[in-house]
This record gives structure tokens, sequence and C-alpha cells, in this order.
């Protein structure tokens, strides 16, 4: 049983359709996909108490902060004794948003890549890397099950046995390091060096943002020491003398830094207390973000993509 049909929710429970897998979808009355589950030929409920009865799997797959909820509601006093609950992402389990039965299985099947790459992946015949963690072993068969899982989603992997704690730590620290944090800011950084030298914006824009999409491409084929080889030799020799410049010694502290603040739970605490007061911190700098020139920029050269 699915519960949820978002992102990873709507790629799974295909690929467990395709996977032969006598999958259903659990959706809230109401919801805005019901209509989507149903031309994908696969059964639905909206009534979660009976989806919880009839699961020997339940893949948690709703958002990370709706996910103690919905245990508490809805799994705990349902679920029947020995089955799994899977989840994408081990942050519930991890930071103890949720403490499981112990009668149940608790897995971990964490696709590497956004839903719709698990689900494109699949239709060509490869998988997404996946990884596999167990943290509570009732039936003695939890490890089993989550690579049975895995390879239903995923269908070649490679599938990475680990553990809930790898799985979070290290996720957070890449969304936030570089993913989502430390690229996106090095980007308006080196715009706005740009634009304050005097350079004409749309210039900066292109060379500094948009031309990163062929440079994504090359790591993800070649990764770093083979992305040199398809640059020019200028480009490499700017590359590997002024590079270590900017990413130095006091960047690397930081970046300690940000991981121990993981670690230790100080980050949580920060975006529970941001998330109980409505997240004005985080809604205040993107509506700033929103009025900063290079986003100008992009909706005049993306107009429908923004
Ligand atoms: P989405 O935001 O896409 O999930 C939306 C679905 O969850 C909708 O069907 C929505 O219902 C349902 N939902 C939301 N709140 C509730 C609730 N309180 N009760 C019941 N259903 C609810 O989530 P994602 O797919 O992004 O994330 C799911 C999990 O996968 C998370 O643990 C995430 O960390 C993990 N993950 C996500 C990745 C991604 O690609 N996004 C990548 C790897 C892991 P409705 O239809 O009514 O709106
Ligand atoms: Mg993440």
């Amino acid at each position: 049983m699915v519960f949820g049909y978002g992102s990873q929710g709507s790629a799974q429970a295909q690929n467990l359709r395709d996977s032969g897998k006598n999958v259903r979808v659990f959706l809230r009355p109401g919801s805005p996909h019901i209509q989507e589950v149903k031309e994908a030929g696969i059964p639905i409920t909206t009534d979660a108490g009976k989806a919880a009865k009839q699961a020997s799997i339940a893949a948690v797959l709703i958002p990370d902060g709706e996910q103690p909820k919905l245990y508490k509601h809805v799994l705990e006093p349902n679920l029947k004794p020995g089955a799994a609950i899977v989840f994408a992402h081990g942050f519930a389990i991890h930071y103890r948003r949720i403490v499981p039965r112990p009668d149940l299985d608790v897995l971990l099947v964490a696709p590497l890549g956004q839903g719709e790459i698990v689900r494109s992946d699949f239709v060509k015949g490869r998988g997404v890397p996946c990884i596999v963690a167990v943290a509570q072993d009732a039936t003695g068969k939890a490890l089993i099950r989550g690579h049975e899982y895995a390879k239903a989603i995923s269908k070649t992997g490679p599938f990475i046995d680990t553990t809930f704690a790898e799985e979070v730590e290290t996720d957070l620290f890449a969304e936030q390091a570089v993913l989502c944090g430390g690229v996106p800011e090095l980007i308006r950084a080196a715009f706005e060096t740009l634009v304050g030298a005097g350079y004409t914006p749309d210039v900066a824009y292109f060379s500094c943002l948009r031309e990163l999409r062929a440079i994504t491409k090359l790591l993800d084929r070649h990764s770093i020491a083979g992305m040199r080889k398809h640059i020019s030799d200028t480009a490499r020799f700017g590359a590997v003398t002024r590079g270590p410049r900017i990413i130095d010694s006091r960047t690397r502290r930081v970046l300690t830094g940000v991981l121990e603040e993981i670690r230790s739970g100080a980050f949580t605490q920060e975006l529970d207390e941001e998330r109980k007061r409505g997240f004005p911190n985080v809604r205040s700098r993107i509506e700033g973000e929103r009025r900063h020139q290079l986003e100008k920029i992009h909706r005049r050269h993306s107009p429908n993509n923004h």
C-alpha cells in the first residue's frame, strides 16, 4: 500500500505495478491526485484505517513533516503484526519523530533521484541508485524485504546497504552544502561580482547560471577529473588554479560546522522552531530572492519557467 501520490508516490506506485506487485494507493478524500491514480489503473482507497489494515507493506510517501501524524493516527493503531513500513527518507525515524511499534519491520528504500527520474529510468529498463537500510527487524526478513522492494522500484539499482543515520545526515549535508545551498549561493555571488564590476547583467546571468547545465551533464557522465578533459585548456588552467582559492580552508571549516549541526540535532531543532512559526524566515528570504535582479533577468529570458 502506497500512502501518497506525489513525486515519489506516483513514481514508485507505477513501478511497483509494472513489476507485477499487488499495489494499491491511499489518498485523502478530496485529493487532487485521485484521477491520476485511476488513469494509471491502480486500485485506490480513501479510507485510511482500511488501507492500513490491508497493508503488508506500507510505503510512507508523503512529506516528512506530515509522516508522524499519519503514523500516530493511522498506521500505529491499524497495521497488522509483522507488517513493514517503508520510508524513502530516514528523517522521521532517525530524529525519533516516529517511534514504531516493536512488531513492525522498519525499512528505508531511498532512491537517490527525484520521482521523475525514478519513473523514467525504470521505463528505460534502468534504475536509479537506491539506499537500503533497516531500523527495526521484527520478522527476521527485513533486509530481504527491503531489497525486494528496492528491485521492484529500481530494477537494476545499484543498491547500497547503509543505515538510517548515514542516509539522513549525508542527504541533509549534500542539499545544504552543494545542491540547494552552496551552488546557488556561489552562482548569485559570482553574478553580483560581475554586475558590480559593470558587466551587462544578461551576460552575467547566462555565463554564471545557464552554462551550469552543460557542466553538470559532464560531471554526471565523467566526474570531476573527466570533466576537465572536456573543457578548453584556458578553462582547465583557470579551474585548477582559481577553484581552490574559492573553496579554501575557511570554507572547509564552515562545511565541518554545517555537518556538526546536522549530527548534533541543532539543525533539526532550528527547523522545528521555524516550522512551528510558519517558516517566517524562509518566506522573507525567498520573497527577497524573487526581487533580485538575477530572477528578473531569468523571467525575461524564460517566461514560462519560474
Ligand atoms: P510530495 O509532497 O510529492 O507528496 C505529496 C503526496 O502526499 C500527495 O499525494 C499528498 O496528498 C500526500 N499528503 C500530504 N500530506 C498528507 C497527509 N497529512 N496525509 C496523507 N497524505 C498526505 O512528497 P515527496 O514525494 O516529495 O516525498 C515523499 C517522501 O519521499 C519524503 O520522505 C521525501 O523525503 C522522500 N523523497 C523524495 C524525493 C523526491 O523526489 N521528491 C527524493 C527522495 C526521497 P494529496 O494528494 O491529498 O495532496
Ligand atoms: Mg534531501
